[in-house]
This record gives C-alpha cells, structure tokens and sequence, in this order.
C-alpha cells in the first residue's frame, strides 16, 4: 500500500554520455524519473535508459509495486527520458502512457501513446505545455504548487540553468515556456537532470534576468 504522506518520489540514475555527444570528453549526467502518488495508485513521470530496475527499487522503497503504476508520463522524446518505456510498460501493462501530442511521433513505443495538450489532467496532475526544446515538451504540475520541469530547465550545482543550445529545438519558443513556468510561481521545482533546489520561482526569476546562452 502506498504511503498516504509520499507524494514524490524521484528515480536518480547516472547515465554516462560518450565523448563527442555533449562535448569533446565523456560526460556523466544525472537523470530523474519520479513517481507521484495519487488517490488510486501512482503514476510515472519519464523512463530514462534502464530505468526499469530502478523505478523497481523505488517502487519498493515507497511500499507499492508495478501493479500500483496507472499512468506513465513523458516530459519529451528525447532518448534519455524514453528510451527504458519498453521495460517499463512490460512491467506495467495496465498502465496509461501519454505524452505531448507533438512529441508522439518521435516516440518508439510498443504501446499505443495517448496525446495531452495543455490543460489537460492526468490524474492529479496538470499539463503545461513548455515546447522549445522539442516542440511537444511538457511540464506537469501537481495541485500543490510542484512542478516537475522535464528539460525545459536543469539544475547543476545549485544553480538553474537552461538547457545547452545545441539540445534545444527552438530557442525563442523555449524561452517563452520559461516565462510562461515562471508565472506559476512554483513552490518546489523538479528537473530532469540535476538535484532539487531552494526557492524554485526566485531561481526563475533570475534566470529570466540573464541573458539566455548561446552556446
Ligand atoms: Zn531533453
């Protein structure tokens, strides 16, 4: 049985990116998944590379099993966050897997995706659409005021930072999204690579206050 007070739950892996991918040396980077409960199980948010054992883990570490997972949902296409969706929906067979409507296509699934736009609700948690780094990226916000960010942000070393340029689909759109995650004001912030950090919404802020990289 789940846990009535565990709301969040992340799945940290380390993934180790080869030289010449993210810059001219091999590069090793955190990767988030995370489960949230809600009233009738728990849902998924992203399968990154192998990530199956360890959603497993958690699974275990919050009392509850891939029987609990209803719904699994991806922030983006991007390999790092989907590319374990076959392991994992082997497991979960009777869950739900949605993702942004314009990110679908780009998708391998062995199971059919179902499209969300924003606004929409899985469970207790709303789709805001973010695109830019692909263009059906999205954040999901859970009713009380957490935010979990996929790539529109990242977190490295305390510090928010966006995404490299050479990772992003459309930077101009990609910073309107984060305008548009700023305004929610978001009381705690999850990212898809790197640690939690205090005061997400200040951190917008100053975000916003810099220039973008160009990188
Ligand atoms: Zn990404």
């Amino acid at each position: 049985m789940v846990h009535s007070e565990m709301l969040v739950e992340p799945v940290v892996q380390e993934l180790r990116i080869p030289a010449g991918i993210a810059g001219p040396d091999e590069v090793t980077m955190d990767v988030r998944c995370f489960l949230v409960s809600h009233p009738a199980g728990l849902l998924l948010i992203d399968t990154g590379p192998g990530s199956a054992d360890a959603i497993g883990a958690a699974l275990d570490r919050v009392g509850a099993g891939w029987g609990d997972v209803t719904d699994v949902v991806l922030t983006h296409s991007h390999p790092d966050h989907v590319s374990g969706l076959a392991d994992v929906a082997a497991r979960c067979p009777g869950a739900v897997v949605w993702a942004g409507a314009a990110d679908c296509k780009d998708i391998t699934s062995t199971v059919p995706l179902r499209a969300l736009a924003d606004g929409d609700h899985v469970r207790n948690l709303q789709v805001v659409a973010a695109p830019g780094h692909t263009a059906g990226h999205i954040c999901l916000l859970l009713e009380d005021g957490i935010l979990f960010a996929g790539d529109a942000v990242f977190t490295d070393a305390g510090a928010l930072k966006r995404p490299p340029g050479a990772f992003t689909a459309d930077p101009v759109q990609a910073e309107e999204s984060l305008r548009k995650l700023s305004l929610l004001e978001p009381d705690r912030m999850l990212v898809g690579h790197g640690a939690e950090i205090p005061d997400p919404a200040g951190a917008l802020r100053r975000l916003l206050e810099g220039a973008p990289e160009t990188s």
